[in-house]
């Protein structure tokens, strides 16, 4: 079932475009009947789950951290961690580099923007974010690796609104000269249009395991 769901997900996505599953509050049974399938890239945004998870499971998997990563938790994650999504700070980012240090690796990671209309907490504001990178001062994090900007829109059904703010996110992608590859946008509701904006990670949970039980 879930690697069908994934299946005929993958065959809708243009060429280029990864697909993140995203397994949080599944268990890791239905983890490993996907990663049977073929399925490599997963991800989650609660740290204790995802190290538990990790644990459990197959060594080969790619497990990207999603959600907002609090700093005194980096710690957990630095030595396996594939990407981190969303990083919304220097702070953050600081610590990440600090961690990866540690381990003795580069970490790759996102920096997110914030786009969408709603109220949310997360993600650097698009100016905020133009004058960092112009700025300079991500350079002195050498451990880590800033290899694109990851964003999510706002949670509507006006389609219209969603694909401003994924153009949004596309343009200042484009704007920012840096060297980077990845575009992480779009989720079960909204990856269709995400992939007409630039998409080249869509991030997508309930359209594979189902509803989960809590959020
Ligand atoms: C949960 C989550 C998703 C997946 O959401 P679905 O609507 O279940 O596809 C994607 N991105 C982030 C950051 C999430 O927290």
């Amino acid at each position: 079932m879930v690697s069908e769901r994934i299946n005929s997900i993958k065959q809708a996505l243009p060429e280029g475009v990864r697909l993140v599953a995203v397994s949080k509050y599944h268990p890791a049974s239905l983890i490993q009947e996907a990663y049977d399938g073929g399925q490599r890239i997963f991800g989650e945004s609660h740290v204790q789950e995802l190290v538990g998870k990790y644990e459990a499971l197959p060594k080969d998997i790619e497990w990207h951290f999603i959600g907002h990563l609090q700093t005194n938790k980096v710690k957990y994650i630095a030595p396996f961690i594939s990407l981190i999504h969303a990083v919304d700070s220097e702070h953050l980012l600081k610590e990440i580099d600090k961690q990866a240090k540690r381990c003795q690796r580069t970490i790759p990671v996102l920096l997110e923007v914030r786009v969408a209309q709603e109220e949310t907490k997360y993600g650097f504001d698009p100016n905020e974010l133009l004058l960092f990178m112009e700025s300079g001062k991500w350079k002195q994090y050498t451990n880590v690796s800033i290899v694109g900007l990851m964003c999510m829109a706002t949670n509507t059904d006006d389609k219209a609104l969603i694909a401003s703010e994924f153009e949004q996110a596309h343009q200042l992608f484009l704007q920012i000269k840096a060297q980077w590859t990845e575009c992480s946008w779009g989720m079960s509701n909204d990856y269709m249009i995400a992939i007409q904006y630039g998409s080249t990670m869509v991030r997508i949970g309930s359209l594979i395991f189902g509803e989960r039980t809590y959020n």
